[in-house]
């Protein structure tokens, strides 16, 4: 984590509401990375964007936890950031599968897509509508349950990294669980979090010593955890008083 990223946290992080992806976004663009690039990235790009992004500025664990699905247990998990990072960028060409006889084709989605039919009433059918390629084409609404499921199928397999299922059992009774990650939501949670610390380091030290902001985010993280623990060591020491008298 470099000092000149805290700054750029605090200039270009979107505090507050918002969807996640868009904020991301903000971040990104922010870190160098073209309106282009980010427009054509497919959902597996953007998640790799993103771990990198959670690499830089977090670091370490993405924590979750899940409900099981039999007896309500919460079971935490850490997203496997290793193993998604080791999965293949998404192939080029289109996607196919087989339809009465005919074959569908489709590009794998980006970014851009994504964006587009953010609005529509079911964003899966709009989505598949808007990334239909080749000859052949049958409008998502018609398509029955099968083709759908296996046109999400070959979706996966061309892009690994779109959409992230952790497997793993339940801590109490066992059961199998499958968690699906959104990727996007758990890094702009941890943005906020480290946002926030830092808003509070700043305020501590801001107030103890008359420092600017950017002096204190420049600060290496050891030195500002170490001046924020000794302010705060000094504000829980009682406060001895004092006699005075007139000069
Ligand atoms: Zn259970």
């Amino acid at each position: 984590m470099t000092t000149a990223s805290l700054s750029m946290l605090f200039d270009h992080w979107p505090i507050g509401s918002g969807a996640a992806h868009g904020r991301l976004t903000a971040l990104l663009r922010a870190s160098g990375a073209g309106d282009a690039a980010l427009a054509s990235d497919t959902l597996g790009a953007r998640n790799r964007r993103l771990i990198a992004l959670h690499d830089d500025w977090v670091g370490g664990a993405i924590e979750a936890q899940v409900a099981c699905t039999a007896c309500a247990t919460m079971n935490s998990f850490a997203v496997p950031k290793d193993a998604m990072r080791a999965l293949p960028p998404a192939q080029d060409g289109l996607v196919t599968v087989p339809y009465g006889g005919r074959e569908l084709a489709y590009r794998v989605p980006t970014m851009a897509d994504i964006e587009a039919v953010g609005d529509a009433a079911d964003v899966r059918l709009a989505m598949l509508d808007r990334c239909a390629a080749g000859p052949v084409r049958v409008a998502a609404a018609d398509l029955d349950a099968a083709a759908l499921d296996a046109i999400e199928t070959a979706f996966d397999r061309a892009d690994p990294l779109a959409s992230i299922v952790v497997e793993s059992a339940c801590s109490e009774c066992g059961v199998a669980l499958a968690a699906s990650v959104d990727l996007a939501a758990f890094v702009a949670t941890d943005l906020d979090r480290l946002h926030a610390a830092l808003l509070r380091d700043v305020d501590m030290i801001a107030s103890a010593y008359g420092w600017g902001e950017s002096a204190i985010l420049a600060l290496p993280a050891e030195r500002r955890a170490r001046y924020v623990a000794m302010i705060a060591d000094r504000r829980a020491a009682p406060v001895a008083r004092q006699r005075v008298r007139p000069l």
